[in-house]
């Protein structure tokens, strides 16, 4: 049977408009980082936090619709990738329930994911987002953000054609690791914060922010695949 999340509207005040009506090619995944849904939802509501995003997704997979897709949602904050800086303008962004590593770390429920997985493909499709734009709040600003995290499954995302996950790594020819981070889509700023920002996301059973072997030869098939999909 077809999956059918329960979708609730929890509008919030929190947007304005993209600039230059621009349509979104990027889908930044976060976590809320709260002690409880309730705390997160009041937060992302509230006119003077001025912070939104479009989708709230609870721990049992019910869905909140926060701000319109068209609108400009305030989630994104400071950050960059692709060449692109205002990211709020050019996403959509979805907020995942889950204490953070400030309140609590834990894996994210099976129901949850089931969520998400729909609610992205919802979003990839009508948008036609490309696998290398759908990333974490951490890999547009590794010096400032953790979330989504190591626990959250971009593999089992890529398995249901969201996002990109590293195809077979046994080739591998030495090369500029850094390189191959910003061609991904990564500004190299603080290389070991970068470098933990690729590991969560990419090389999640190690967040050493050491660019071993094992981290680079994901980067250098990653590298590939965008290469491959941009060509
Ligand atoms: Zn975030």
């Amino acid at each position: 049977m077809k999956y059918l999340p329960d979708i609730r509207k929890s509008p919030s005040p929190n947007f304005n408009e993209r600039r230059e009506g621009r349509s979104p090619t990027i889908l930044v995944m976060h976590y809320t980082g709260m002690p409880t849904a309730a705390a997160a939802l009041d937060r992302l509501r509230a006119p003077d936090a001025e912070v939104s995003a479009h989708y709230l997704v609870e721990e049992d997979g019910t869905i909140h619709l926060m701000v319109n897709e068209e609108k400009r949602a305030w989630h994104a904050g400071v950050g960059k990738w692709r060449g692109v800086s205002d990211i709020n303008s050019a996403s959509i962004g979805i907020e995942i329930v889950n204490p953070g590593h400030e309140f609590g770390y834990q894996p994210f429920p099976e129901l949850q994911m089931k969520s998400v997985v729909w609610l992205s493909r919802e979003i990839v499709g009508r948008h036609d987002i490309k696998p290398f734009n759908v990333i974490g709040h951490s890999d547009i600003a590794p010096e400032r953000k953790t979330d989504p995290g190591e626990l959250f499954d971009w593999k089992m995302l890529a398995e249901n054609t969201i996002g990109m996950w590293p195809s077979d790594t046994s080739i591998f020819e030495e090369d500029d690791f850094f390189e191959n981070l910003q061609v991904i889509g990564y500004e190299v700023c603080d290389r070991e914060l970068v470098t933990k920002a690729f590991q969560r996301h990419w090389r999640q059973h190690e967040i050493s922010g050491i660019a071993d072997t094992e981290t680079k030869k994901i980067a250098a098939v990653l590298r590939k695949q965008v290469e491959h999909l941009t060509k």
